[in-house]
C-alpha cells in the first residue's frame, strides 16, 4: 500500500526547473517537493471536479437515505407545493475542503388544533362595582 517517491537531484523539476524532480514508477519526472507541496496546498482551496463530485455524491446519498421520508412528506403535502431544501457548507480543512451537506423538508402539514379559555376576570375582582 505504501508509495515511494524518489527524488533525483540530477533531473530538473518540470514545473520550476530546479533540480530535484520526483521520479515515479513510470520513470517520468514529476514535481519537486516544493512544487508538490504548493500543488497540494492549492488543492485545499480550489473547487474543481473532486470537490463538486463529492458534493453531488453527498447530496445523492441524502436523497437515497431519505427517499421514503420524502415520499411520505410529498403525499402528505397533498395539493400544497412540496419544498425540499438542500444546503452545502464549505470550510477550509486540514486535508482539503470540509463539506457539510444538509437536507430538509416539511414532514407533513400541521393539522393540530388546540383550544383554551382565558379571561381577565381576575382584574374584575379589584374593580369597584
Ligand atoms: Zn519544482
Amino acid at each position: 500500500m505504501g508509495a515511494t517517491i524518489n527524488i533525483d537531484k540530477s533531473v530538473n523539476c518540470p514545473e520550476c526547473g530546479k533540480p530535484g524532480a520526483s521520479i515515479g514508477s513510470d520513470g517520468i519526472p514529476g514535481r519537486c517537493l516544493d512544487c508538490a507541496n504548493k500543488y497540494l496546498a492549492g488543492l485545499t482551496t480550489k473547487i474543481g471536479p473532486n470537490v463538486t463530485g463529492k458534493m453531488l455524491a453527498m447530496i445523492a446519498n441524502l436523497f437515497t437515505t431519505y427517499e421514503n421520508d420524502m415520499d411520505q412528506a410529498y403525499r402528505q403535502a397533498d395539493e400544497d407545493p412540496f419544498k425540499i431544501s438542500i444546503g452545502l457548507k464549505l470550510e477550509p480543512g486540514d486535508r482539503g475542503i470540509d463539506i457539510e451537506a444538509s437536507i430538509s423538508f416539511v414532514t407533513g402539514r400541521v393539522k393540530d388544533k388546540t383550544t383554551g379559555t382565558a379571561s381577565e376576570a381576575q382584574q374584575n375582582l379589584f374593580k369597584e362595582a
